[in-house]
């Protein structure tokens, strides 16, 4: 199998003057394989967010290194930010534009085919409300049109940090099945979470992160059968 995203001995301190000095990430490591959803589980304030923001070049790291299709990033990130369609912050839209109208604005000109839209809208399930306002959207439907938007330029992998956050569970049922749509159509999708259940529902394989280092990896099954039999001694809701 190929690796679509591989992190060796990532290292991250934060230092601030108000919160002192914290080790986000202290050799953490991970290897994503192309076609698979993979959960990225961790308790609050575990490092999840950290390596994501550092994987899209939004934080330096100081040390260990990265690659997206075998390209090394931060340094590659031009080459390859066509190819990483990524939500790690709330979405926030124009609420008195249509969905159709957010997209063709993030498709630029020209960057994205026009049918393109039509068809990321088809995607998420939002053709139908496509010329509705975003302010009439319930927060799930904003969080598909989140998604829509990263997939506007086809990437290979997708990035949700904790996309079920604030849902309720109708907005959950969808998220997922969108995943899995997404997945069964060859995307590979990297998804973090604290909760267990919902990578145990939606997720192939599964790294666990505990105090920035990796504590567990591999088929979902297995590591949640190796967590529950105490073998990996993480807290997780
Ligand atoms: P959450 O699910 O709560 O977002 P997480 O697993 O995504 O958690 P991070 O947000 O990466 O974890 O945080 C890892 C550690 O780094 C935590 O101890 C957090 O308090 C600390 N941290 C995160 N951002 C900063 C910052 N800007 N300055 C100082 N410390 C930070």
């Amino acid at each position: 199998m190929s690796a679509v995203l591989e992190i060796e001995g990532l290292r991250k301190t934060y230092k601030s003057r108000r919160r002192g000095t914290r080790n986000a990430l202290d050799g953490f490591d991970m290897r994503v394989e192309a076609g698979q959803v993979h959960g990225f589980l961790g308790p609050n304030g575990s490092g999840k967010t950290t390596t994501l923001r550092t994987l899209l070049g939004l934080i330096r790291p100081d040390g260990g290194r990265m690659s997206v299709l075998g390209h090394q990033v931060p340094a590659a990130l031009p080459q390859v930010a066509g190819q990483i369609g990524a939500i790690v912050e709330s979405p926030q839209f124009f609420p008195h534009f249509t969905a159709r109208d957010t997209l063709d604005l993030l498709a630029g000109a020209g960057e994205v085919p026009r049918h393109r839209v039509d068809e990321v809208l088809e995607l998420v399930g939002l053709r139908d409300r496509a010329g509705d306002r975003v302010k009439t959207y319930s927060l799930g439907m904003k969080q598909r049109l989140a998604v829509a938007s990263a997939l506007l330029k086809d990437p290979k992998l997708l990035i949700l940090d904790e996309p079920a956050n604030g849902l309720d569970p109708g907005g959950i049922r969808e998220m997922r099945s969108l995943v899995r749509d997404l997945a069964a159509n060859g995307m590979t999708v990297l998804l973090s979470s604290h909760i267990l259940g919902e990578i145990q529902l939606i997720c192939d394989a599964v790294t666990i992160i505990s105090l920035g280092r990796r504590v567990a990896f591999g088929p979902v099954d297995e590591v949640l059968a190796q967590h529950s039999h105490g073998t990996v001694r993480v807290r997780l809701e």
